[in-house]
């Protein structure tokens, strides 16, 4: 029996769909919601999708298409032909199409298209015939042609002209010389007979540039449009943008084939691009772009400044254009009617793509739009207001990232208001930004990597600069609409981007731009408004944007979902403040040894220095005893500021080498101080010189050879917490030993602790000082042995700082000479020091978590390390159990959405 052959291509049209929303897997995002669309019964042209896994396919098979392909795309090409009565290659009425591709998840300008497909010398008369308007088919023609030569012909076979120099560029000078021998402004002027010429000269130039005819063929142009598409998934553009978004490159794309409609068919013809709602704001008013007797590559390869869709949306910048809703009322209502359907059907705001052909409306596409953090905010709590999403989807709209930008800069209002904008244009990306104008995306990734900030001014937005637009903290366009493709990509990353500012003018080869009557060079600093669309000529004051009360209430609601606790890693009195202002449930790590760095460390510096070159435990008792008041000042100025929380107090762990003191004053100071000899105060620095000091005499390993140092901390942290209940506040420290591996360090210390919190007891008069004693799992010795540690220790807290660098055999200071390969090689898949590696150090936690618990099923765990802010790591320790993360201040509010996130999608399991 012949076995059942693999279903490589769906059709859609009429109403009707083989595929549907939820395959986006199988057809790509465009494919799956075009197949949606008709099952809503909105105005589609038919069309049909070749699967992501023929892609797969293609490439493993070495660029070959899987046998039965061409069977199914003929079958489905007659059923589109049906649908349209019309016929692909037919001399008296052809259909033309389009091919597209279509990723799981959208890449807006990284891979090809073709348009118009089936255009040769066979069909043009019959189209001619049948649109009578034979300026219209030369004008389609010469649009197949360069798109053709450009993605077919030269891309898609891996030619890498030099820039300016490629077919595309040289076919557009062909048609520029003509208009200026003509004297045309603008492409519309272009005559019947000019387009023929255009069309003859194209192919010429063609052969003689790339060797090759232009293939006159209407199947060949198919074959070549789909195998073209398939290999822009590997084109540069595409592997570049995959890589910024952590996108797998084994994916593959698929390829959706559909019936062309014309918006460029005379001037009751249109394209246009809209959002259900504003992307850059969250307003909920519809809002998009379109252009009158245009293709929609016009408007998103931002060649034409479009035109604002409605009255309710123009700005300053585009008020005296017509709106579609002036020019064509009845299709705007029908337009209006699709949105809401849109919108109620998939919950979300939608991106669309249409087309208005000879006054009738088709959907080219739609898809759940970018947006961002501000309008990511906005519309979650306006469609939870509207019920049209519930509270967890609400909570699950506003992604970690997008929630950092909301936390970032915008331009100080006041110091704004004090100077006038050299340029206006569109506001395609919020927030402030001040940076060094460059010219190309090649300098800003150059001197970004130099640590500067840039700014990107380009003439026109451009999908080939990705790179550039990552790098640099600005974008800036002279040309270009809100839906242009550096908008687009700008507002996904949350970039600060001013497009289509008409009135500024960058020459990249003279290195300058003039704007405002002035003239600014490269190097020079300007600041961007991309709330507003403003362009300002010098550098202006950013402030903090967090005054949003629609943050506050949002953040609320993630409160109420999350159930894993968020504190924060904080080790002055003021970080303990601003992790409060940001929601911080207490401190999950408070380093004692930071009072020995910055502001007002000098005098305690100098104490410590004493101490760790002290020869005798008398010397060291004496040196500890005048650094006393400033350990314990410093401990209870922190439990103080965090009014009754939690604050974790790490005993000492500073790695000894850091503290020797190097030049002569300060030794000489020492040396008087100890009454020793200079000399000896260095023989004492050389003593303590280590090979390898991170894994040296540090932590709980300086309080078993030195207890005196233990003690005295012991008693800093009584002291200043009984002193503080006894001023009838609350307090809770917790006491927690670093770098230990093994249980016995733990009684050890203990021992010392108890004996400490009696004498503090007795002398305060105090029945009790509540506290918890426990450790940092921190050394893969102490997590594999987690139940013993368990048996001393009240909690745990993972130091997956110190836990990665031991588990990898990665030193935690010296990655950068190898870490950058690792990643580019795939050999790890993310920075360990950074998120989580959950297959191995994860292990280790998961294995601690459960072996302590298993000895006090009460035991308290937290993580302190640097990974408890990243989201993907919150979620790992939301599904090991543990009891909270703790991380920097400004991560608190990013951990804690990424809490309530990792609580619902557990929940909808
Ligand atoms: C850790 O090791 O993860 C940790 C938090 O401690 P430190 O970074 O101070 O070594
Ligand atoms: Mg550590």
């Amino acid at each position: 029996m012949a076995t059942r052959e693999k279903k490589y291509v769906y059709t859609f049209g009429m109403g009707k769909a083989e595929g549907s929303a939820d395959m986006k897997e199988l057809l790509g995002g465009k494919g799956a919601n075009l197949a949606e669309m008709c099952r809503l019964g909105l105005p589609v042209p038919s069309g049909l999708t070749i699967t992501t896994e023929c892609c797969v396919e293609y490439f493993a098979r070495g660029m070959k298409y899987p046998k039965a392909l061409k069977s199914q795309v003929e079958k489905a090409m007659a059923k589109i032909e049906r649908d349209m009565g019309m016929g692909f290659g037919d001399p008296k009425n052809p259909l033309l199409v389009s091919c597209r591709s279509g990723a799981r998840k959208s890449m807006p300008g990284m891979m090809e298209t073709v348009l118009n497909i089936g255009l040769c010398s066979r069909t043009i008369p019959g189209l001619v015939e049948r649109t009578r308007n034979e300026r219209f088919v030369y004008d389609a023609y010469r649009r197949l042609i360069t798109m053709y030569a450009d993605v077919v012909m030269e891309k898609a076979e891996g030619i890498e002209p030099a820039e300016g120099e490629g077919i595309r560029a040289k076919l557009e000078r062909i048609m520029d010389d003509l208009k200026k021998k003509k004297g045309y402004a603008f492409d519309t002027d272009l005559t019947t007979d000019d387009l023929k010429y255009l069309c003859a000269a194209y192919r010429k130039c063609i052969f003689d540039t790339l060797g090759r005819q232009f293939p006159d063929d209407a199947e060949e142009q198919l074959w070549g449009g789909i195998a073209a598409v398939f290999k822009s998934w590997n084109g540069k553009r595409a592997v570049a943008y995959r890589n910024i978004e952590g996108i797998p490159h084994d994916w593959g794309t698929a390829v959706n084939v559909q019936a062309m409609v014309f918006g460029n068919m005379g001037e009751n013809s249109a394209t246009g691009v809209a959002f259900t709602r504003n992307p850059a704001t969250g307003e909920a008013k519809f809002f998009g772009e379109w252009l009158v007797n245009a293709q929609g590559e016009d408007v998103v390869a931002g060649i034409r400044t479009p035109a604002p869709l409605n009255e309710a949306t123009k700005t300053d910048a585009n008020r005296s254009m017509v709106s579609l809703e002036k020019a064509m009322p009845a299709i705007y209502r029908q337009l209006v009617s699709i949105r809401n359907r849109l919108e109620r059907h998939y919950r979300d705001m939608q991106d669309i793509e249409f087309t208005i052909q000879e006054g009738k409306l088709y959907m080219l596409q739609t898809r759940v739009g970018k947006r961002t953090g501000t309008a990511a905010l906005n519309m979650a709590m306006d469609m939870l207001a509207e019920k049209l999403i519930d509270e967890k989807t609400a909570v699950t709209r506003v992604s970690p990232n997008q929630l950092d930008e909301l936390l970032h800069p915008i331009v100080d209002p006041a110091a704004e208001k004090k100077v006038k904008p050299v340029a206006r244009g569109l506001p395609a990306g919020p927030g402030g930004a001040s940076g060094q104008i460059v010219f190309t995306a090649a300098e800003a990734v150059d001197l970004a990597r130099q640590g500067r900030k840039v700014i990107l001014v380009r003439e026109e937005t451009n999908p080939e600069d990705v790179e550039g637009m990552r790098a640099a903290v600005g974008i800036l366009t002279a040309r270009g609409g809100m839906t242009s493709h550096a908008a687009l990509v700008a507002r996904g990353w949350g970039k600060c981007c001013v497009v289509g500012a008409s009135d500024i003018h960058a020459d990249p080869k003279a290195g300058v731009m003039a704007a405002g009557g002035r003239e600014f060079r490269r190097g020079d600093m300007i600041t961007l408004n991309g709330t507003k669309g403003l362009v300002y000529g010098e550098v202006l004051p950013l402030v903090d944007s967090t005054e949003n009360p629609r943050f506050v209430k949002f953040m609320a609601l993630v409160d109420k979902h999350r159930k894993l606790g968020v504190r924060a890693n904080a080790d002055t009195p003021e970080d303990a403040k601003a992790a409060r202002r940001f929601g911080a449930e207490g401190i999950g790590l408070f380093r004692t040894e930071h009072m020995f760095y910055g502001k007002g460390s000098d005098q305690p510096l100098f104490l410590l220095r004493k101490m760790i070159l002290s020869r005798t435990a008398e010397e060291r008792r004496k040196a500890l005893d005048e650094l006393f008041p400033f350990m314990k000042n410093d401990i209870k100025a922190t439990l103080e500021a965090m009014e009754g929380l939690p604050v974790t107090i790490r005993l000492l762990d500073p790695p000894l080498h850091e503290f020797v003191p190097q030049g002569e004053e300060k030794q000489k100071a020492l040396a008087e101080s100890l009454g020793i000899s200079i000399e000896d105060v260095r023989k004492r620095g050389e003593e303590l010189h280590e090979a390898n000091p991170m894994m040296g005499h540090r932590g709980v390993r300086l309080g078993i050879t030195y207890p005196e140092i233990a003690e005295a901390q012991f008693r800093a942290i009584f002291e200043a917490a009984g002193e503080i209940i006894k001023s009838g506040k609350k307090c809770r420290p917790e006491i927690m030993i670093p770098v230990t591996c093994d249980v016995r360090e733990l009684k050890h210390q203990k021992a010392i602790c108890d004996r400490v919190y009696r004498e503090v007891c007795d002398r305060l008069r105090l029945k009790e000082i509540p506290y918890l004693y426990g450790t940092m799992i921190e050394i893969p010795r102490a997590a594999l042995l987690a139940d013993r540690m368990a048996e001393e220790a009240e909690f745990f807290s993972f130091g997956t700082n110190d836990l990665t660098q031991m588990t990898f055999g990665f030193s935690r200071d010296d990655t950068g000479s190898f870490l950058p390969g690792y990643l580019s090689a795939k050999i790890v898949a993310a920075d360990p020091f950074q998120t989580l590696d959950t297959e191995g150090v994860g292990q280790l936690v998961r294995y601690g978590v459960e072996r302590g618990r298993s000895v006090r099923r009460d035991l308290k765990v937290g993580i302190c390390g640097e990974q408890g802010g990243d989201p993907a790591s919150v979620a790992f320790c939301h599904k090991v159990g543990m009891n909270y993360v703790s991380c920097s201040p400004y991560r608190v509010p990013i951990a804690r959405l990424a809490a309530a996130q990792a609580a619902i999608s557990a929940s909808k399991k």
